[in-house]
Protein backbone atom coordinates (compact mmCIF):
# COMPACT_ATOMS: atom_id res chain seq x y z
CA UNK A 1 0.00 0.00 0.00
CA UNK A 2 1.10 3.51 -0.16
CA UNK A 3 2.00 5.87 2.48
CA UNK A 4 2.13 9.43 2.27
CA UNK A 5 5.71 10.14 2.70
CA UNK A 6 6.40 13.62 1.35
CA UNK A 7 4.37 16.56 1.22
CA UNK A 8 5.90 18.61 -1.82
CA UNK A 9 4.75 22.05 -1.33
CA UNK A 10 2.99 24.38 -4.01
CA UNK A 11 6.15 26.90 -4.59
CA UNK A 12 8.31 23.95 -5.43
CA UNK A 13 5.32 22.25 -7.91
CA UNK A 14 4.65 25.27 -9.61
CA UNK A 15 8.36 25.85 -10.18
CA UNK A 16 9.10 22.70 -12.11
CA UNK A 17 6.16 23.57 -14.84
CA UNK A 18 7.18 23.55 -17.97
CA UNK A 19 10.48 21.65 -17.20
CA UNK A 20 11.39 18.75 -19.94
CA UNK A 21 10.17 15.31 -18.79
CA UNK A 22 7.65 16.89 -15.57
CA UNK A 23 4.52 15.54 -15.44
CA UNK A 24 2.69 16.76 -12.46
CA UNK A 25 0.96 13.67 -11.63
CA UNK A 26 3.20 11.10 -12.36
CA UNK A 27 5.78 13.56 -10.05
CA UNK A 28 3.84 13.62 -7.16
CA UNK A 29 2.57 9.79 -7.04
CA UNK A 30 6.58 8.50 -7.12
CA UNK A 31 6.77 10.81 -4.04
CA UNK A 32 4.23 9.42 -2.28
CA UNK A 33 5.80 5.47 -2.87
CA UNK A 34 7.13 4.31 0.29
CA UNK A 35 10.99 3.96 -0.30
CA UNK A 36 13.12 4.47 -2.98
CA UNK A 37 15.14 1.75 -4.84
CA UNK A 38 18.93 1.41 -3.45
CA UNK A 39 21.27 0.43 -5.36
CA UNK A 40 25.51 -0.18 -4.79
CA UNK A 41 28.28 -0.11 -7.03
CA UNK A 42 30.54 -3.14 -7.08
CA UNK A 43 34.45 -2.09 -6.40
CA UNK A 44 36.42 -4.58 -9.75
CA UNK A 45 39.60 -4.38 -7.44
CA UNK A 46 37.93 -6.74 -4.60
CA UNK A 47 36.34 -9.85 -5.64
CA UNK A 48 33.89 -10.45 -3.62
CA UNK A 49 30.68 -12.97 -3.00
CA UNK A 50 27.68 -10.67 -2.05
CA UNK A 51 24.38 -12.60 -0.41
CA UNK A 52 21.91 -9.84 -1.09
CA UNK A 53 20.34 -9.71 -4.70
CA UNK A 54 21.13 -8.26 -7.60
CA UNK A 55 19.92 -6.24 -10.60
CA UNK A 56 21.80 -4.33 -12.89
CA UNK A 57 21.71 -0.99 -13.38
CA UNK A 58 21.55 -0.82 -17.38
CA UNK A 59 23.85 2.43 -17.96
CA UNK A 60 26.41 0.79 -14.89
CA UNK A 61 28.73 -1.80 -15.30
CA UNK A 62 29.43 -2.38 -11.84
CA UNK A 63 26.04 -0.94 -10.58
CA UNK A 64 23.32 -2.88 -9.37
CA UNK A 65 19.78 -2.46 -7.55
CA UNK A 66 19.12 -4.24 -3.99
CA UNK A 67 16.02 -5.26 -2.84
CA UNK A 68 15.00 -5.57 -0.45
CA UNK A 69 17.82 -2.66 1.14
CA UNK A 70 19.88 -5.04 3.31
CA UNK A 71 21.80 -3.51 6.67
CA UNK A 72 25.48 -2.36 4.95
CA UNK A 73 26.62 -1.73 8.52
CA UNK A 74 26.29 -5.23 9.15
CA UNK A 75 28.13 -6.36 5.77
CA UNK A 76 31.49 -6.95 6.37
CA UNK A 77 32.12 -7.33 2.50
CA UNK A 78 30.48 -3.26 2.59
CA UNK A 79 33.71 -2.43 5.67
CA UNK A 80 36.17 -3.94 3.09
CA UNK A 81 35.19 -1.55 -0.23
CA UNK A 82 33.51 -4.80 -2.21
CA UNK A 83 31.11 -1.60 -3.18
CA UNK A 84 29.85 1.41 -2.49
CA UNK A 85 26.17 2.61 -1.91
CA UNK A 86 25.30 5.17 -4.05
CA UNK A 87 21.68 6.36 -5.68
CA UNK A 88 21.47 4.61 -9.54
CA UNK A 89 21.10 8.04 -11.73
CA UNK A 90 24.41 9.38 -10.52
CA UNK A 91 26.19 6.46 -12.24
CA UNK A 92 25.14 8.11 -15.65
CA UNK A 93 28.86 9.48 -15.03
CA UNK A 94 30.04 6.10 -16.57
CA UNK A 95 28.59 7.33 -20.03
CA UNK A 96 29.52 10.74 -19.88
CA UNK A 97 33.38 9.25 -19.28
CA UNK A 98 33.21 5.79 -21.53
CA UNK A 99 31.92 8.55 -24.50
CA UNK A 100 34.59 11.26 -23.52
CA UNK A 101 37.49 9.74 -25.49
CA UNK A 102 39.40 9.94 -22.20
CA UNK A 103 38.98 6.31 -20.90
CA UNK A 104 41.67 4.67 -22.80
CA UNK A 105 44.43 6.45 -21.96
CA UNK A 106 46.30 8.12 -18.98
CA UNK A 107 44.63 10.88 -17.68
CA UNK A 108 44.82 13.25 -14.80
CA UNK A 109 41.45 13.30 -13.42
CA UNK A 110 40.01 16.00 -10.84
CA UNK A 111 36.52 15.97 -8.39
CA UNK A 112 36.25 19.15 -7.58
CA UNK A 113 33.35 18.69 -5.11
CA UNK A 114 34.34 14.74 -4.07
CA UNK A 115 32.95 13.86 -0.61
CA UNK A 116 31.93 11.36 0.40
CA UNK A 117 33.02 9.80 -2.93
CA UNK A 118 30.66 8.61 -4.95
CA UNK A 119 31.46 10.00 -8.25
CA UNK A 120 35.03 9.74 -6.89
CA UNK A 121 35.45 5.77 -6.61
CA UNK A 122 33.11 5.10 -9.80
CA UNK A 123 35.74 7.53 -11.58
CA UNK A 124 38.50 5.56 -10.14
CA UNK A 125 37.00 2.19 -11.44
CA UNK A 126 36.49 3.98 -14.96
CA UNK A 127 40.34 5.53 -15.11
CA UNK A 128 42.86 3.94 -17.39
CA UNK A 129 46.09 2.42 -15.59
CA UNK A 130 48.83 5.04 -14.92
CA UNK A 131 45.93 7.91 -14.34
CA UNK A 132 46.04 10.05 -11.19
CA UNK A 133 42.59 10.83 -9.63
CA UNK A 134 42.55 13.83 -7.11
CA UNK A 135 39.71 14.02 -4.84
CA UNK A 136 38.78 17.66 -3.67
CA UNK A 137 36.36 18.47 -1.06
CA UNK A 138 37.04 22.26 0.44
CA UNK A 139 34.43 21.22 3.63
CA UNK A 140 37.06 19.75 6.58
CA UNK A 141 35.13 18.08 8.11
CA UNK A 142 33.87 15.75 4.94
CA UNK A 143 37.32 15.14 3.72
CA UNK A 144 37.92 12.61 6.43
CA UNK A 145 34.84 10.00 5.23
CA UNK A 146 35.87 10.91 1.56
CA UNK A 147 38.99 9.93 2.38
CA UNK A 148 38.39 6.93 4.50
CA UNK A 149 36.40 5.58 1.49
CA UNK A 150 38.74 6.24 -1.01
CA UNK A 151 41.23 4.01 1.57
CA UNK A 152 38.13 1.38 1.25
CA UNK A 153 38.55 1.06 -2.49
CA UNK A 154 42.14 0.43 -2.50
CA UNK A 155 43.24 3.12 -4.37
CA UNK A 156 46.83 3.66 -4.90
CA UNK A 157 46.75 6.65 -7.75
CA UNK A 158 44.38 8.78 -5.45
CA UNK A 159 45.42 12.45 -3.62
CA UNK A 160 42.78 13.57 -1.70
CA UNK A 161 42.77 17.36 -0.78
CA UNK A 162 40.82 20.12 0.75
CA UNK A 163 40.82 23.09 -0.98
CA UNK A 164 38.24 25.98 -2.19
CA UNK A 165 37.79 25.54 -5.64
CA UNK A 166 39.42 28.92 -6.54
CA UNK A 167 43.34 27.59 -4.97
CA UNK A 168 43.41 25.18 -8.17
CA UNK A 169 44.09 28.40 -10.60
CA UNK A 170 47.61 27.93 -9.57
CA UNK A 171 47.42 24.21 -11.59
CA UNK A 172 45.83 26.07 -14.70
CA UNK A 173 45.18 23.41 -17.64
CA UNK A 174 46.72 20.52 -15.94
CA UNK A 175 43.55 18.10 -15.58
CA UNK A 176 42.08 16.25 -18.55
CA UNK A 177 38.90 15.30 -17.25
CA UNK A 178 36.75 17.42 -14.24
CA UNK A 179 33.80 16.16 -12.38
CA UNK A 180 32.01 18.91 -11.16
CA UNK A 181 28.82 17.71 -8.75
CA UNK A 182 28.13 20.94 -7.58
CA UNK A 183 26.81 21.72 -4.12
CA UNK A 184 22.78 22.47 -5.02
CA UNK A 185 19.64 23.27 -3.81
CA UNK A 186 19.16 19.12 -3.83
CA UNK A 187 15.38 18.96 -4.58
CA UNK A 188 16.39 15.61 -6.74
CA UNK A 189 17.00 13.90 -3.62
CA UNK A 190 13.68 14.53 -1.52
CA UNK A 191 12.37 11.13 -1.31
CA UNK A 192 15.46 10.36 0.66
CA UNK A 193 15.45 13.97 2.56
CA UNK A 194 12.04 14.99 3.48
CA UNK A 195 13.83 17.42 5.66
CA UNK A 196 15.13 19.28 2.49
CA UNK A 197 11.25 19.96 1.39
CA UNK A 198 10.48 22.47 3.84
CA UNK A 199 13.67 24.80 3.76
CA UNK A 200 13.12 24.91 -0.35
CA UNK A 201 13.10 28.69 -1.76
CA UNK A 202 13.89 30.21 -4.77
CA UNK A 203 16.20 32.50 -3.07
CA UNK A 204 18.00 29.28 -2.19
CA UNK A 205 18.29 27.93 -5.59
CA UNK A 206 19.44 31.46 -6.76
CA UNK A 207 21.94 31.03 -3.85
CA UNK A 208 23.32 27.50 -4.82
CA UNK A 209 23.10 28.95 -9.12
CA UNK A 210 25.75 31.74 -7.86
CA UNK A 211 27.87 29.51 -6.28
CA UNK A 212 27.70 26.86 -9.19
CA UNK A 213 28.92 29.98 -11.54
CA UNK A 214 31.67 30.38 -8.86
CA UNK A 215 32.84 26.95 -8.81
CA UNK A 216 32.65 26.51 -12.71
CA UNK A 217 34.53 29.44 -12.87
CA UNK A 218 37.49 27.97 -11.25
CA UNK A 219 36.93 24.67 -12.70
CA UNK A 220 37.38 26.13 -16.50
CA UNK A 221 40.98 27.95 -15.89
CA UNK A 222 41.82 23.87 -14.54
CA UNK A 223 40.89 22.10 -17.26
CA UNK A 224 43.23 21.37 -19.91
CA UNK A 225 42.45 22.93 -23.84
CA UNK A 226 40.58 20.14 -25.19
CA UNK A 227 39.78 18.25 -21.74
CA UNK A 228 36.29 17.81 -20.68
CA UNK A 229 34.23 18.71 -17.35
CA UNK A 230 31.43 16.49 -16.46
CA UNK A 231 28.95 19.13 -14.65
CA UNK A 232 25.94 17.62 -12.37
CA UNK A 233 23.43 18.65 -9.70
CA UNK A 234 20.72 16.39 -7.86
CA UNK A 235 18.10 19.54 -8.15
CA UNK A 236 15.18 19.66 -10.69
CA UNK A 237 15.41 23.97 -10.84
CA UNK A 238 16.66 25.70 -14.31
CA UNK A 239 18.24 27.77 -12.83
CA UNK A 240 21.25 25.65 -11.50
CA UNK A 241 20.94 23.75 -14.58
CA UNK A 242 19.92 24.47 -17.90
CA UNK A 243 20.34 27.95 -17.25
CA UNK A 244 23.92 27.10 -16.12
CA UNK A 245 24.73 25.58 -18.87
CA UNK A 246 23.57 28.16 -21.41
CA UNK A 247 25.19 30.71 -19.12
CA UNK A 248 28.78 28.60 -19.25
CA UNK A 249 28.44 28.25 -22.87
CA UNK A 250 27.66 31.71 -24.10
CA UNK A 251 30.91 32.96 -20.84
CA UNK A 252 33.17 30.59 -21.60
CA UNK A 253 33.15 29.12 -25.31
CA UNK A 254 32.33 25.67 -23.37
CA UNK A 255 31.65 23.49 -26.25
CA UNK A 256 28.20 20.85 -25.30
CA UNK A 257 29.42 17.45 -25.47
CA UNK A 258 26.09 15.46 -26.84
CA UNK A 259 26.05 11.83 -25.07
CA UNK A 260 24.21 8.71 -26.21
CA UNK A 261 21.71 7.09 -23.83
CA UNK A 262 19.28 4.40 -24.27
CA UNK A 263 15.98 5.51 -24.71
CA UNK A 264 14.97 2.73 -22.74
CA UNK A 265 16.40 4.47 -19.52
CA UNK A 266 14.00 6.61 -19.42
CA UNK A 267 16.98 9.90 -18.93
CA UNK A 268 15.17 13.22 -20.82
CA UNK A 269 17.12 14.83 -23.26
CA UNK A 270 16.69 18.61 -22.57
CA UNK A 271 19.02 21.59 -23.96
CA UNK A 272 22.41 21.26 -23.48
CA UNK A 273 22.14 18.62 -20.78
CA UNK A 274 20.07 15.51 -19.41
CA UNK A 275 17.38 15.20 -16.83
CA UNK A 276 16.58 12.07 -14.82
CA UNK A 277 13.00 12.27 -13.33
CA UNK A 278 12.15 9.48 -10.61
CA UNK A 279 8.76 8.52 -12.98
CA UNK A 280 10.98 8.55 -16.01
CA UNK A 281 14.24 6.67 -14.73
CA UNK A 282 14.70 3.97 -11.79
CA UNK A 283 17.12 6.75 -9.59
CA UNK A 284 15.98 10.20 -8.10
CA UNK A 285 16.69 13.54 -9.62
CA UNK A 286 19.35 14.51 -11.13
CA UNK A 287 21.08 16.84 -13.56
CA UNK A 288 24.30 16.19 -15.97
CA UNK A 289 26.13 17.51 -18.64
CA UNK A 290 29.50 17.49 -20.23
CA UNK A 291 31.47 20.01 -21.74
CA UNK A 292 34.82 20.29 -23.94
CA UNK A 293 37.29 23.61 -23.75
CA UNK A 294 38.46 24.32 -26.91
CA UNK A 295 41.70 23.40 -28.10
CA UNK A 296 42.17 25.84 -29.52
CA UNK A 297 44.93 27.48 -27.39
CA UNK A 298 48.21 25.47 -27.18
CA UNK A 299 48.45 23.51 -23.66
CA UNK A 300 49.77 25.73 -20.62
CA UNK A 301 53.26 24.22 -20.40
CA UNK A 302 53.65 26.27 -16.21
CA UNK A 303 56.63 25.75 -14.89
CA UNK A 304 55.00 23.79 -12.01
CA UNK A 305 57.28 24.01 -8.70
CA UNK A 306 58.67 19.99 -8.26
CA UNK A 307 61.39 20.53 -5.95
CA UNK A 308 60.53 18.03 -3.15
CA UNK A 309 58.67 19.07 0.10
CA UNK A 310 60.96 19.50 3.00
CA UNK A 311 58.55 17.27 4.91
CA UNK A 312 59.90 14.85 2.77
CA UNK A 313 62.88 12.82 3.75
CA UNK A 314 63.29 9.73 1.49
CA UNK A 315 65.20 7.23 3.39
CA UNK A 316 67.35 5.18 1.76
CA UNK A 317 66.40 1.78 2.72
CA UNK A 318 62.91 0.26 2.61
CA UNK A 319 63.80 -3.23 0.89
CA UNK A 320 62.85 -4.48 4.91
CA UNK A 321 59.42 -3.33 3.44
CA UNK A 322 58.71 -6.57 0.88
CA UNK A 323 57.27 -8.47 3.57
CA UNK A 324 54.19 -5.98 3.94
CA UNK A 325 53.90 -4.06 0.61
CA UNK A 326 53.79 -5.21 -2.96
CA UNK A 327 56.23 -2.50 -4.24
CA UNK A 328 56.05 -3.32 -7.92
CA UNK A 329 55.93 0.64 -9.44
CA UNK A 330 55.93 2.16 -6.04
CA UNK A 331 58.18 4.67 -4.46
CA UNK A 332 58.41 4.97 -0.33
CA UNK A 333 58.57 8.09 1.39
CA UNK A 334 58.45 9.11 5.52
CA UNK A 335 56.52 11.89 6.41
CA UNK A 336 56.23 12.91 9.36
CA UNK A 337 57.09 9.45 10.69
CA UNK A 338 54.51 8.13 8.93
CA UNK A 339 55.57 5.95 5.41
CA UNK A 340 53.50 5.91 2.48
CA UNK A 341 53.93 4.60 -0.93
CA UNK A 342 52.78 6.37 -4.48
CA UNK A 343 53.40 5.46 -7.54
CA UNK A 344 56.48 6.08 -9.21
CA UNK A 345 55.81 7.22 -12.69
CA UNK A 346 53.45 9.91 -11.13
CA UNK A 347 56.26 11.28 -8.50
CA UNK A 348 56.55 14.50 -10.28
CA UNK A 349 52.57 15.12 -9.83
CA UNK A 350 52.37 14.35 -5.82
CA UNK A 351 55.28 16.91 -5.82
CA UNK A 352 53.39 19.93 -8.11
CA UNK A 353 50.08 19.06 -6.08
CA UNK A 354 52.22 19.02 -2.74
CA UNK A 355 53.36 22.32 -3.73
CA UNK A 356 50.20 23.85 -4.77
CA UNK A 357 47.35 22.36 -2.49
CA UNK A 358 46.71 21.14 0.78
CA UNK A 359 46.46 17.24 0.40
CA UNK A 360 45.22 15.57 3.43
CA UNK A 361 46.00 11.81 2.22
CA UNK A 362 47.42 10.18 -0.53
CA UNK A 363 48.82 6.78 -2.09
CA UNK A 364 48.89 3.91 0.12
CA UNK A 365 50.06 4.71 4.01
CA UNK A 366 52.25 1.67 4.70
CA UNK A 367 52.52 2.61 8.77
CA UNK A 368 54.88 4.29 11.16
CA UNK A 369 57.69 3.23 12.89
CA UNK A 370 57.19 2.85 16.55
CA UNK A 371 60.66 2.16 18.78
CA UNK A 372 61.92 0.05 15.69
CA UNK A 373 58.95 -1.72 14.87
CA UNK A 374 56.62 -1.19 11.84
CA UNK A 375 52.69 -0.56 12.91
CA UNK A 376 51.25 -1.29 9.57
CA UNK A 377 48.70 1.08 8.47
CA UNK A 378 44.88 0.49 8.33
CA UNK A 379 44.99 1.47 4.74
CA UNK A 380 47.75 -1.17 3.54
CA UNK A 381 45.33 -3.63 5.00
CA UNK A 382 42.61 -2.53 2.41
CA UNK A 383 44.44 -1.27 -0.30
CA UNK A 384 45.90 -3.85 -3.25
CA UNK A 385 49.16 -3.55 -2.27
CA UNK A 386 49.21 -5.59 0.70
CA UNK A 387 51.83 -8.10 0.18
CA UNK A 388 50.85 -11.60 -0.34
CA UNK A 389 53.21 -12.53 2.68
CA UNK A 390 51.23 -11.31 4.62
CA UNK A 391 48.76 -14.23 6.36
CA UNK A 392 45.02 -13.77 6.61
CA UNK A 393 43.23 -14.97 9.61
CA UNK A 394 39.79 -16.18 7.90
CA UNK A 395 37.03 -15.36 10.58
CA UNK A 396 33.70 -16.25 9.92
CA UNK A 397 30.59 -13.54 10.18
CA UNK A 398 29.92 -13.36 14.10
CA UNK A 399 33.35 -13.52 14.34
CA UNK A 400 34.10 -10.98 11.66
CA UNK A 401 31.45 -8.11 12.70
CA UNK A 402 33.10 -8.83 16.29
CA UNK A 403 36.46 -7.63 14.32
CA UNK A 404 34.59 -4.59 13.28
CA UNK A 405 32.82 -3.58 16.20
CA UNK A 406 36.40 -3.74 17.40
CA UNK A 407 35.42 -6.57 20.25
CA UNK A 408 38.29 -9.15 21.61
CA UNK A 409 39.02 -12.09 18.26
CA UNK A 410 38.98 -15.73 19.39
CA UNK A 411 40.20 -17.43 16.73
CA UNK A 412 42.65 -20.47 15.83
CA UNK A 413 46.12 -19.94 15.02
CA UNK A 414 49.14 -21.10 15.20
CA UNK A 415 51.16 -18.02 13.49
CA UNK A 416 51.92 -14.96 15.94
CA UNK A 417 52.84 -12.09 14.89
CA UNK A 418 50.63 -9.48 12.62
CA UNK A 419 47.97 -10.96 10.54
CA UNK A 420 45.14 -9.92 8.18
CA UNK A 421 41.46 -10.50 9.53
CA UNK A 422 39.53 -11.74 6.55
CA UNK A 423 35.69 -12.31 5.46
CA UNK A 424 35.02 -14.60 2.34
CA UNK A 425 38.99 -13.76 1.41
CA UNK A 426 38.86 -9.63 1.90
CA UNK A 427 40.63 -8.26 4.10
CA UNK A 428 39.18 -5.92 6.60
CA UNK A 429 41.79 -4.75 8.58
CA UNK A 430 45.14 -5.74 11.05
CA UNK A 431 45.61 -7.93 13.95
CA UNK A 432 48.36 -8.92 16.03
CA UNK A 433 48.23 -12.42 17.74
CA UNK A 434 50.27 -12.27 20.79
CA UNK A 435 49.94 -15.46 23.01
CA UNK A 436 47.19 -16.43 24.65
CA UNK A 437 45.67 -13.39 22.98
CA UNK A 438 44.95 -11.52 19.70
CA UNK A 439 44.95 -7.83 19.82
CA UNK A 440 42.23 -6.13 17.10
CA UNK A 441 43.73 -3.23 15.41
CA UNK A 442 40.60 -2.17 13.39
CA UNK A 443 40.53 1.39 13.26
CA UNK A 444 38.66 2.78 16.16
CA UNK A 445 36.74 5.63 14.51
CA UNK A 446 35.45 3.34 11.94
CA UNK A 447 34.06 0.60 14.33
CA UNK A 448 30.48 -0.25 14.02
CA UNK A 449 28.74 1.45 17.69
CA UNK A 450 25.54 -0.85 17.06
CA UNK A 451 25.32 -3.77 18.98
CA UNK A 452 22.88 -5.84 16.56
CA UNK A 453 20.86 -5.70 13.41
N1 LIG B 1 30.42 14.02 -5.58
C1 LIG B 1 29.96 13.55 -4.28
C2 LIG B 1 29.60 12.09 -4.39
O1 LIG B 1 29.28 11.61 -5.48
O2 LIG B 1 29.65 11.39 -3.36
C3 LIG B 1 28.83 14.39 -3.76
C4 LIG B 1 29.12 15.85 -3.79
S1 LIG B 1 27.88 16.88 -3.10
C5 LIG B 1 26.68 16.90 -4.30
C6 LIG B 1 28.61 18.47 -3.24
C7 LIG B 1 29.86 18.67 -2.43
O3 LIG B 1 30.28 20.03 -2.63
C8 LIG B 1 29.68 18.50 -0.93
O4 LIG B 1 30.61 17.58 -0.46
C9 LIG B 1 29.95 19.89 -0.36
O5 LIG B 1 30.63 19.84 0.87
C10 LIG B 1 30.82 20.52 -1.41
N2 LIG B 1 30.75 22.01 -1.40
C11 LIG B 1 30.00 22.80 -0.63
N3 LIG B 1 30.26 24.10 -0.88
C12 LIG B 1 31.22 24.13 -1.81
C13 LIG B 1 31.94 25.15 -2.47
N4 LIG B 1 31.68 26.44 -2.22
N5 LIG B 1 32.88 24.80 -3.35
C14 LIG B 1 33.12 23.51 -3.63
N6 LIG B 1 32.48 22.49 -3.04
C15 LIG B 1 31.54 22.79 -2.15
Amino acid sequence: FLVLTVQLTSSFLNSLEGLPGYDPVLFEAVHLQAAPITSIRINPAKKSDLSFSLTPVPWAQMGSYVSPRPSFTFDPNFHAGAYYVQEASSMLLEQAFLQSGLSNQPIRALDLCAAPGGKATHLHSLLAPGSLLVANEVIRSRTGLLRDNMIKWGADNVIVTQNDPAHFEKLPGYFDWITLDAPCSGSGLFRKDHDAIASWTTGQVSHCALRQQRILQAAWKVLKPGGVLFYATCSYSAAENEEIAEWFINEYGAIFMPIQLDSSWGVIETTNGYRCWPHHVLGEGFFFTCFQKPNTAAPIERAFRTEKNKQIKKSADFSSLVEWIDLDGMDVTEMGGQLMAFPKAMQADWQIIQSALHPVYAGVRIGEWMRDKLIPDHALALSTHLSSVVEYLPLDYTQAIAYLQRKEIKAATSTKGWMVAAYQGLPLGWLNVLTGRINNYYPKGLRILKEHL
